[in-house]
């Protein structure tokens, strides 16, 4: 019924093992396919396996989404509309495990290949859903997403192209509204704080959703201290901290529009607190070798510095330094918590980073607690390659 991929000898290991990616070097015979349609995986002994997503293009070939030929016993679903419902309808039955609507309402629906949905990420803000469709094959598919998400009961859905995925796979340049769109900011809620969102401007899908559980962990720890909030984007750490009565918080980022945008969302949570919050426009890497303050607890959330392998040891690098500089700008007995979400960088290598940091500072530093990405990025176990956040709270003496 679909086009045939088949893979060599020996190369269908990875796909018994749910493995979501085919390389093209484990191709035995193309499917007669176009990029973006649904073809069916097959071994070289013509077992059915998986169906996924043709990239003819990407050294991914194929992105698999469906394991069904496995269970010998399944027939082939027609992948159309009812399938993704169930699909997505499974993926919003985690998240309703993990998180209480009465606090939080925005929170990521689906997390690609983490959610067995390799091609799409959307977040929910709301009713608003913000989708990022990363393959051609996706592409093709939104009219099924859009109408799955609308049986979802979702009243806008935006659709916000990524740039870097664009070029490999000649996706259409245009974010979209599909239908009506809101009025702009949208107004979240996150563990009973409030949030401006803006999905058209800005990074991500508008708001970095995955450190939801970090910044509650930040508010906690921050009452009466001084606190500086590196890469502040949106200021959502620093308005934990400031809800939880930080004495002072500091927000820097080297984006005007971050720093203005951060300056609405404490206004809009703290009231009088508001007054210990200080929005910066600088570099970070300038402002902590330039600054004579210390401060008792430092946030350190950079973007990822390694977009690629090739760029890892000058990401290390960076790391390294900031980390370095943090170390000797954070008073005895305090806190640094910080994070790569670089991909190629993985938690033992970036721990290994930070080590070398903390040796060339001279401080004591303990590890009081691995961080990581919330229950709405979940990894799927066959695609390790789906964690990308891990950090580390540290006491540094
Ligand atoms: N911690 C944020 C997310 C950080 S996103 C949150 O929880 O929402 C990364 C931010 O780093 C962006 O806002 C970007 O403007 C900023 N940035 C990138 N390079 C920078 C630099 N060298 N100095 C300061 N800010 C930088």
């Amino acid at each position: 019924m679909f086009p045939l991929l088949t893979l060599l000898p020996k190369k269908d290991r990875a796909v018994r093992f749910r493995h979501p990616w085919i390389f093209s070097g484990a191709v035995k015979k193309l499917p007669e396919a176009e990029n973006g349609d649904i073809v069916e995986v097959k071994d070289a002994e013509g077992n059915s396996l998986a169906h996924g997503f043709f990239s003819p293009q990407s050294q991914i070939i194929c992105r698999l989404f469906d394991f069904g030929g496995l269970d010998k016993a399944s027939a082939v679903p027609d992948f159309g509309l009812a399938y993704w419902i169930a699909k997505f309808g499974r993926a919003k039955a985690l998240r309703e495990r993990f998180i209480n609507p009465a606090t939080t309402n925005c929170y990521r629906l689906l997390h690609a290949e983490g959610d067995f949905a390799p091609g799409i990420i959307a977040d929910v803000y709301d009713q608003t859903v913000v989708l990022q469709i990363l393959i051609r094959g996706t592409e093709r598919l939104l009219p099924v997403i859009e109408a799955a998400l609308r049986t979802m009961g979702y009243d806008h859905i935006f659709v916000k192209h990524k740039s870097s995925s664009q070029h490999l796979e000649g996706l259409a340049p245009d974010s979209q509204w599909l239908g009506e769109r809101p009025s702009l900011p949208l107004t979240v809620r996150e563990h009973g704080l409030q949030f401006f969102v803006n999905p058209e401007k800005g990074q991500k899908t508008g708001f970095f959703i995955d450190q939801r559980e970090n910044r509650k962990l930040l508010g906690k720890l921050s009452a009466g201290l001084k606190v500086l909030n590196t890469f502040s984007y949106t200021a959502g750490f620093s308005v934990y901290a400031l809800a939880a009565g930080a004495a002072e918080v500091h927000s820097v980022d080297i984006s005007k529009d971050a720093i203005a945008m951060g300056n609405e969302n404490v206004a809009l949570n703290s009231g009088p607190a508001a007054g210990a919050h200080v929005g910066i426009v600088a570099d970070c890497f300038d402002y902590l070798r330039q600054t004579t303050a210390q401060y008792d607890v430092i946030v350190l959330d950079p973007p990822a510095f390694a977009k690629n392998a090739k760029s890892v040891p000058n990401a290390a690098r960076g790391y390294k330094d900031l980390n370095l500089l943090a170390f000797r700008k954070v008073t005895p007995s305090g806190l640094v918590m910080t994070y790569s979400c670089s991909q190629n960088i993985d938690k033992k290598l970036f721990q290994q980073i930070v080590f070398s940091a903390a040796a060339d500072a001279g401080r004591n530093v303990r590890i009081v607690r691995h961080l990581d990405q919330p229950s709405d990025h979940p990894i799927n176990i066959f695609h390790p390659e789906s964690e990308y956040l891990k950090g580390m709270l540290l006491w540094v003496e």
